[in-house]
């Protein structure tokens, strides 16, 4: 089990700080994130330390997914939304701010705050095609 010892989500793990826990398996634990989007607004991270997306246990992962799956019904079925964004950011140029990789799993009701972080406009097919070129896998 990794462990960074002056990360603030290692030190949620190891008790050091106080959290408010709403999951927990082998794998992964959630708690509610501190500066909520909206009402519900949880964290699910893996028990090992990783920094992000790119650096974390493909295993780890997986579970991270599957915890963020049980809350986000528990969010539709318990708090009644209508929806839910999970949300990861990779690297802090991408909003990253606390460096152990988790997935914000934020529940969506009408009417709420969250808004769309771009707006969504037709790009240049050629431009499209070209960036397709470059990160298309064997
Ligand atoms: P990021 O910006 O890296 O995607 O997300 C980090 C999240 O961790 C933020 O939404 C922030 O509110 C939350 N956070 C930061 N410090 C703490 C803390 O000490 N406890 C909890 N529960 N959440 C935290
Ligand atoms: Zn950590």
């Amino acid at each position: 089990m990794n462990r960074d010892p002056d990360c603030i989500f290692c030190k949620i793990l190891d008790g050091r700080l106080p959290s408010t826990v709403v999951d927990e398996d082998e794998r992964t634990i959630a708690f509610m994130d501190i500066n909520p989007a909206t009402r519900g607004h949880a964290l699910v991270i893996p028990r090992s330390h990783s920094r992000d997306l790119l650096a974390v246990d493909a295993e780890d992962l997986s579970a991270v997914a599957q915890a963020a799956k049980r809350l986000a019904g528990r969010m539709r079925d318990r708090l009644g939304a209508d929806g839910v964004n999970l949300i990861n950011s990779c690297g802090e140029l991408a909003w990253q701010t606390v460096f152990h990789f988790h997935v914000h799993v934020i529940p969506r009701y009408a009417g709420d705050p969250m808004r769309l972080p771009w707006l969504p406009s037709p790009g240049d097919p050629a431009e499209i095609a070209a960036a397709a070129q470059e990160i298309k896998g064997a």
